[in-house]
């Protein structure tokens, strides 16, 4: 299984590398023609790929096909491909999915950005396995995170109600442990990509408002996915995840 680590660039691509490519080289066009159509310069978007379910394997051959950023939704899932994709260096990790303040201590410093963090006490966590690091004399830079903004008013979504996230944002400003950098949404499900617009819109307001009263600059919203992205780069996403487009439909979860 580790044999990855080994062969990070075989002679030939396989039939599958070859559509994981075509399917990047599509997305990575629809990217810039959204840029373009909104002004925007080609570099102002990055491409995270969400690996879920996928195979080390996929994550491999798309990043031999340039694509550097990946998200993972499950901590164990995570972990392991971590492990089996230690060779490829400069593959950056982003976690993506619902994280549980007990998990904390396992994801601070192993992902180059959460994405989903969405409660004081997960804030609290992360903080707590930051001071405890450094009283053992590991001092790790502040994890950078997004906070994850419930702008549909999902019950059944995590992320912070938006008239919360104003003093959420300003307690979590407060640990060193942490620097908040943008925030996220994830729209309610709809098969009408327009309907995602509103949310969008509604996330780069929060977010200007929220620059405002703390005082920082927040350069990042991470927002669209494969069926509402180019609507997200008008709206002005700065990270956009696509997981379908790119991998092929998901299969069953793995474990
Ligand atoms: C799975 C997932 C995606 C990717 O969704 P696709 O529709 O497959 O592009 C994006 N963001 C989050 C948070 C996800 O869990």
């Amino acid at each position: 299984m580790s044999g990855l680590k080994n062969n990070a660039t075989p002679d030939t691509d396989s039939p599958a590398d070859s559509l994981l490519k075509e399917n990047l080289q599509k997305v990575r066009d629809r990217m810039s023609q959204a840029l373009e159509a909104a002004s925007r310069t080609p570099d102002s978007v990055r491409l995270v790929a969400i690996s879920k379910f996928h195979p080390c394997s996929s994550i491999a051959s798309l990043f031999r096909a340039g694509q550097t950023v990946f998200g993972e939704n499950y901590l164990q899932e995570a972990q392991k491909k971590q492990d089996e994709l230690s060779g490829c260096l400069g593959l950056e990790w982003h976690f993506t999915g619902h994280l549980q303040s007990k998990k904390a201590k396992e994801v601070l410093g192993n992902f180059k950005l959460i994405h989903t963090l969405d409660s004081l006490s997960l804030g609290e966590s992360l903080n707590k396995a930051w001071q405890k690091n450094l009283d053992n004399g590991i001092m790790t830079p502040p994890q950078e995170v997004l906070i994850q903004v419930n702008t549909g008013r999902e019950p059944q979504k995590s992320g912070v109600m938006p008239e919360d996230l104003p003093a959420l944002a300003e307690k979590i400003q407060q640990f060193s442990a942490i620097r908040i950098t943008g925030l996220m949404c994830l729209p309610p499900f709809t098969d009408k990509p327009e309907d995602s617009r509103e949310h969008f819109i509604a996330l780069r307001e929060l977010k200007e408002r929220l620059i405002l009263s703390l005082g920082c600059d927040l350069p990042v919203l991470s927002m669209g996915m494969s069926h509402d992205f180019e609507i997200a780069i008008a709206e002005g996403a700065t990270l956009i995840r696509i997981g379908t487009d790119i991998f092929g439909p998901r299969p069953a979860r793995a474990s």
